[in-house]
């Protein structure tokens, strides 16, 4: 029950077990939400309260720009571990599944081989598509990798001016990536 999300009049537990605090009441022994949010339990006093949702870490929705780091890359899909969501910086994301671009939602021109365009560790901007899948999606000027390092020598891999070409900055590999324009600025 810690942690659990509920609603209004959503079941606790009993009056045996618990004592009801703030954003729940009793009714016949039993103690129900009053409110929507998170379940508390102090262990202690065995006092329950639930925390409203507002205090609750943000879910990614739809239309969100994440910040995450590429963990694996599958034949047609990226799998992005989502550290945080643009303009919610102050709340820490816990639970959150691992968000997955498609080879479709890349860009908005025809991509062939995924290794092109990203690689493991990448740092990824995306835009949240579908939230039952987390599905994301770099396919705008903005989107994409902002931060990469060369796959050879692990350096730090730096933008060729107006081109989505990076090159090492250490061995000189040339590496191809969907960057975003904002890539190597450091706006996240
Ligand atoms: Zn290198």
């Amino acid at each position: 029950m810690q942690n659990k999300f509920v609603i209004p009049g959503d079941f606790i537990g009993t009056s045996e077990e618990f004592i009801a605090g703030s954003g729940t009441y009793e009714e016949k022994g039993s103690i129900f939400a009053a409110i929507t949010g998170n379940v508390k339990i102090n262990p202690r006093e065995r006092e329950v309260i639930v925390i409203p949702r507002t205090n609750v870490p943000p879910i990614p929705k739809v239309g969100d720009v994440v910040v995450g780091r590429i963990v694996d890359l599958k034949n047609s899909v990226a799998l992005v571990e989502i550290a945080r969501i643009k303009g919610r910086e102050d709340r820490e994301i816990v639970n959150t599944d691992e968000g997955a671009i498609h080879i479709s939602n890349v860009k908005s021109s025809y991509v062939n081989e995924l290794g092109r365009e990203f690689a493991v560790h990448d740092i990824v901007k995306a835009k949240v598509i579908d939230t039952r899948t987390m599905r994301l999606s770099t396919a705008d000027k903005q989107l994409g990798v902002v931060k990469a390092l060369c796959t050879r020598c692990r350096s730090p891999l730096k933008r060729k001016e107006n081109s989505s070409t990076l090159i090492c900055t250490k061995c000189e590999r040339v590496e191809n990536r969907k960057i975003s324009e904002d890539y190597g600025l450091g706006i996240i």
